[in-house]
């Protein structure tokens, strides 16, 4: 039609055919330009980015029900499918916490969001009463799992979901159809956050340029700061901790892990997500580590769904990036709540793109840190995606790796063979 070939029809097609990461980059360079256009006044631009945030707030606890349910009974109940299961359990939210360790540790000596001096919108929370550890504990059971889902609880909620997924899977033929159900919605709960992030270049957009119009070119330094410290703790995760995780307990060579699975890390960092590259990693196990497919066809889509290292690392950083951007003092029951809410967060991080992105606002309403924080993170979070979802595969196959080494099922010499080389055959 004539309509559609007008050069404003023909210049939304141009841009439709623009990645997404591109478009949340240059949605993030207009707002910044725009921001320092128009100063304060840039305010007027707030509410786009609002309502992004908004949109996705409306995901988190939906898609944290459905994909931890979905994820618990995944797990078969043979018996040794249980203990594999409960050891990959263990490893996986082990390896977890100390991640975030990473995250916070780098983000508490690197300082990124120091000297930044933003102040919080009237009306948001700062100083929440901190409820007694005991308290913590009581209330992590939820005296109304409806209640708790309305309220977004999100620990309760995933106490609710974990032992809801244990009794369908334990109930057996009866538990069959509401298992498909949660699962026909965990995949819609995923498309729906596919079909929010493309919004996320206009409502980056928005919030930049609020943001820039407010402090102004003070606040790109940060940025580039916090993405230095998410890189740095990532290269420590997987060189560091890896390494001596494969040579240690798995008595195995981690170069030729590292070698192994090079393919897979490149698909993880372009596509930044690790559902997504799964395929990838199944090869990489069986073709080039060895590993039999009875054991990572069930590790490596269980941590697919639960394990999320390079997720909970980021959120280390970042909530620290958020407490130093607003000059908010963290307390140790806030570090510590800080690691527990993210490792819990992570089992319910689904590997798609951006979904880190909505857990942060998890992480950081539960120690009442202000959420524009999650704003400025917004704008720079695919590459800071790319870099935790390259952690969230290496930890799933380390995982992987580690179990088959254990349970006898790792082929030592076809290990240790080139990399290349067994590719081929
Ligand atoms: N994109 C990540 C992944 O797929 C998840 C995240 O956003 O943190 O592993």
């Amino acid at each position: 039609s004539r309509k559609s070939s007008s050069w404003l029809g023909r210049a939304w097609s141009g841009w439709m055919s623009v990645p997404l990461w591109l478009q949340i980059l240059i949605g993030m360079l207009l707002g910044i330009t725009v921001g320092i256009g128009l100063g304060e006044q840039a305010v007027v631009l707030k509410p786009i980015g609002t309502l992004f945030v908004n949109t996705i707030k409306m995901l988190i606890v939906p898609l944290v029900f459905c994909s931890l349910i979905v994820g618990v009974t995944s797990m078969q109940d043979t018996a040794k499918m249980g203990r594999i299961g409960f050891k990959s359990f263990a490893f996986y939210l082990g390896t977890t916490s100390i991640a975030i360790t990473v995250g916070l540790a780098v983000g508490y000596i690197l300082q990124p969001g120091a000297g930044l001096n933003m102040t919080p919108d009237a009306g948001v929370a700062v100083a929440k009463e901190v409820p007694s550890v005991m308290q913590t504990l009581i209330n992590i059971v939820p005296t109304n799992p409806v209640a708790a889902l309305a309220n977004g609880q999100i620990l309760q909620v995933i106490v609710f979901a974990v032992a809801l997924g244990i009794a369908l899977v334990l109930i057996g033929d009866h538990g069959k159809p509401a298992i498909k159900v949660f699962e026909s919605l965990a995949e819609a709960m995923y498309k729906l956050t596919d079909m929010i992030m493309k919004l996320a270049p206009y409502g980056v957009f928005g919030l930049m340029a609020w943001v820039a119009g407010q402090y102004g070119v003070d606040m790109l330094m940060p940025l580039i700061k916090v993405i230095v410290a998410v890189y740095l703790g990532c290269a420590l995760h997987i060189i560091g901790f890896y390494s001596l995780v494969l040579t240690t307990v798995a008595k195995l060579n981690p170069l030729q892990f590292f070698k192994g699975i090079r393919s897979a890390l490149a698909v993880a960092y372009t596509t930044s997500s690790s559902a997504g590259t799964l395929p990838a990693s199944m090869k990489c196990a069986s073709d080039s580590l060895g590993i039999n497919k009875k054991i990572s066809s069930f590790v490596l889509p269980l941590g697919t769904t639960i394990n999320m290292d390079g997720t909970a690392l980021y959120q280390g950083v970042t909530a620290l990036f958020v407490a130093q951007a607003f000059g908010i003092d963290l307390t140790w029951v806030d570090y510590i709540t800080i690691i527990l809410t993210a490792t819990l967060a992570s089992i319910g991080t689904a590997g798609v793109p951006g979904a880190g992105l909505v857990m942060l606002t998890l992480v950081l309403t539960t120690v009442g840190l202000p959420l524009e924080g999650v704003a400025i993170i917004a704008g720079i979070d695919r590459v800071l995606d790319m870099a935790r979802t390259v952690v969230n595969v290496s930890g799933d196959l380390v995982a992987t790796t580690v179990i088959a080494k254990s349970e006898n099922e790792l082929d030592i010499e076809h290990y240790n063979a080139d990399a290349e080389q067994s590719q081929i055959m």
